[in-house]
């Protein structure tokens, strides 16, 4: 018999059995055949699979083997000093992390361990949540908090900080709501006591009062493209529970606060001082107390929301000059990279690194300032160099410094 022409007119779908007849395309592999509809099917079932292996790679389950210890052992790595902030954070996001993987049935709920930290700007606050939020491979927001306006008045909704997260993952709900939101300048949001208007607060307490559900986990109505700028636009519904918000703000004057409590706490118990605890008025920081964050003006609900409290020091002379340098992807470390990529070793001696360090302890301006310096005295360099022949060195030492940056705008900061 023919086998070919036996075949042609039985022709089947070996996925579904259909004839030839009844398909409308049957496409020939080497063996087999297949129809169009369990093409179709086949494609559904492929878009499932992928769909669920992507949550499931972005998702945590955080290895029962990671200690808080190797996430600040991480940390150590990007950030500089912040020893108290690090070890609060480390705990606070590992307890957050072993709350998600918990299904038992006791009543015990673990509670949200959201996080308050408090520090001037360019201290690393920002950095700490961002280099944790990578570390875990979880979806990452920053918003600032003076954007937001209680409903119905100019500015943004509190909902659209969670429009942020959204965009970050591509609108993949179950992945941002497993995420990690900074929430910057939240001191900006505090009541404020000479408000001039007695009934409304427009930027205080009422943009306080509608972060609370928020914080502590609900079902909240996002506007994916955030604003009130579409009212077209359609809502996505995100479960808060599992978001980890970290707080952070600079709380200018909070020291005041601290030192006035310290000093009535220590005439209070003047003569019971056996405990032998000294105040270190140099760092007043680090006594820092909810009741603090109360008396500066956040409302005790949302303080409440918070329960972690750390503080961050101002960068000293030393911390700076090792921000330059140890970070994993320190400034001079990327500079250095910059030039190796023209085909130039780029020095930078000691010295020149105290002197950039020193200089930004003047100007006052933290960690922040130091990329500015560096921008003042690398500029020139990177503009000349690149394309010359025969160079294949630079080295940037005080004098060289020096003379840049006297020459630069930054040095009228000083002046002012
Ligand atoms: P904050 O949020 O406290 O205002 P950031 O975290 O945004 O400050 O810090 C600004 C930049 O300064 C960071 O991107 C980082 O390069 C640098 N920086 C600040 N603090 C530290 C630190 N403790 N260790 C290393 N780098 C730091």
């Amino acid at each position: 018999m023919d086998f070919n022409k036996r075949n042609k007119y039985n022709l089947r779908c070996s996925f579904c059995g259909r004839d030839k007849t009844e398909a409308l395309i049957l496409v020939a592999g080497i063996d087999a055949h297949i129809c169009e509809v369990c093409v179709e099917q086949a494609q559904d079932i492929i878009n499932d699979e992928l769909g669920k292996k992507q949550i499931t790679e972005g998702d945590f389950d955080i290895p029962d083997s990671l200690t808080p210890k190797d996430i600040k052992k991480h940390l150590d790595k990007y950030v500089i000093g912040q020893e108290e902030a690090k070890k609060y954070l480390s705990v606070a996001v590992h307890n957050h992390y072993k709350r998600l993987g918990q299904h038992d049935d006791d009543d015990i709920e673990i509670e949200k361990s959201n996080i308050l930290l408090v520090g001037r700007t360019g201290t690393g606050k920002t950095l700490l949540a961002k280099t944790i939020a990578k570390f875990l491979n979880v979806p990452f927001a920053i918003v600032d908090a003076t954007v937001f306006t209680e409903a119905g008045y100019v500015g943004e909704d509190v909902e659209s900080i969670l429009s942020r997260l959204l965009q970050v993952c591509d609108y993949n709900v179950e992945l941002a709501e497993r995420g990690i939101v900074y929430i910057d300048e939240i001191d900006k949001i505090a009541r404020k006591q000479d408000n001039p208007s007695i009934t409304r607060d427009v930027s205080g307490e009422g943009v306080q009062q509608a972060m609370l559900k928020m914080l502590e986990g609900t079902e909240v109505h996002v506007p994916p493209q955030g604003g009130r700028k579409h009212p077209e636009q359609k809502l996505v519904n995100v479960n808060t529970s599992n978001i980890l918000f970290v707080c952070g703000g600079a709380f200018d004057g909070v020291e005041k606060i601290i030192a006035r409590r310290v000093n009535t706490h220590v005439i209070g118990f003047k003569g019971q001082e056996e405990d032998g605890e000294e105040i270190d008025r140099e760092h007043l920081l680090q006594y820092i107390t909810q009741r603090d964050i109360k008396s500066f003006g956040l409302i005790p609900e949302l303080i409440g929301r918070l329960p972690v409290l750390t503080y961050l020091e101002p960068l000293d002379y030393e911390a700076l000059r090792r921000i330059l340098t140890e970070p994993k992807n320190a400034l001079l470390k990327q500079y250095k990279k910059l030039f190796k990529i023209e085909g130039i070793d780029l020095k930078v001696t000691d010295e020149a690194i105290q002197y950039i360090a020193e200089k930004a302890i003047e100007f006052n301006l933290g960690a922040r300032g130091l990329r500015s310096i560096c921008e003042a005295v690398m500029t020139d360099a990177m503009f000349e160099l690149p394309g010359k022949k025969n160079v294949t060195e630079f080295i940037v030492d005080r004098d060289y410094a020096e003379t840049k940056l006297s020459r630069s705008k930054l040095t009228k900061l000083k002046a002012a």
